[in-house]
């Protein structure tokens, strides 16, 4: 019994958490900011905005310098990333709806990550697969260069999300009408876990797609409100329309590929 009630309560201050996981206090203290001089109380200086306690370059400054590349305090890229595991759809509700401090910016994190990774994978190389090969030159240019930049790949195929999500989910109980904007942070979001799970697990390629997947699902359930099964044939109908808008594209791209060829004959 004990051990049920110590878990209900974990349990209870985990979900407390992933609703709203920080409160922020005000600084009362009177500071005269060390930047444009103007006596002021709170965090940051209303006039010039540089932080209170921000004075002359000291060891905490060093690191400072270094910390502010990933965001310091609540907007750090790690904080960003944790707060993406265990809360990504509350954590994208915050972000797209107005509390723009609770995350790293997210375009940024994207790119910032994709670059580590590189860094990480040129010491320890993973085994590259094999480009596609279809024969039609302009559509393996295209797959070859995707396969190269992972991060804007997995951003691509988010984006193709992003109207069918918008038509599927505009009635939806907990975020209802979001705009075209809010749709494509949500996959810029969702595309920031799926390249690190392909990153992370890139020997493994279906245990990657079965995580993305699955942390779409979750986004989408605790952003969009609807039940377990409501949200899960909804996703099911956005994938099959992407899958449909893709097959447009390629047929564009070989017909292009196509006429492109007949013109060198003729
Ligand atoms: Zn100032």
């Amino acid at each position: 019994m004990e051990i049920k009630q110590y878990l209900l309560t974990r349990w209870q201050a985990f979900r407390a958490w992933q609703e709203n996981p920080r409160t922020y206090r005000m600084d009362e203290t009177e500071h005269v900011c060390n930047n444009c001089g103007r006596t002021f109380r709170g965090n940051y200086c209303p006039a010039c905005s540089q932080p209170a306690r921000q004075g002359r370059i000291g060891w905490l400054s060093l690191w400072e310098g270094i910390g502010q590349l990933w965001g310091v305090e609540s907007r750090s890229g790690i904080y960003t990333l944790w707060q993406l595991l265990w809360r990504p759809g509350y954590l994208v509700r915050d972000y797209i709806s107005g509390k723009r401090q609770v995350s790293y910016p997210p375009v940024k994190l994207l790119f910032i990550l994709a670059a580590i990774i590189a860094v990480v994978q040129f010491f320890f190389p993973v085994p590259v697969e094999e480009p596609l090969v279809t024969g039609f030159r302009y559509l393996d240019t295209a797959l070859t260069w995707l396969q190269n930049h992972e991060n804007i790949n997995a951003l691509l195929s988010g984006c193709i999300f992003i109207l069918p999500t918008w038509w599927l989910f505009r009635n939806a109980p907990r975020y209802p009408h979001h705009t075209i904007p809010e749709g494509f942070f949500v996959q810029v979001y969702v595309a920031i876990l799926s390249f690190l799970f392909s990153s992370v697990f890139a020997e493994s390629v279906p245990l990657a797609v079965t995580l993305s997947y699955a942390y779409m699902y979750i986004i989408y359930k605790q952003l969009f409100g609807y039940g377990y099964w409501e949200t899960l044939w909804r996703l099911v109908v956005c994938a099959l329309m992407s899958f449909v808008v893709v097959f447009v594209f390629i047929i564009i791209g070989l017909t292009v590929n196509e006429m492109h060829q007949n013109s060198l004959y003729t």
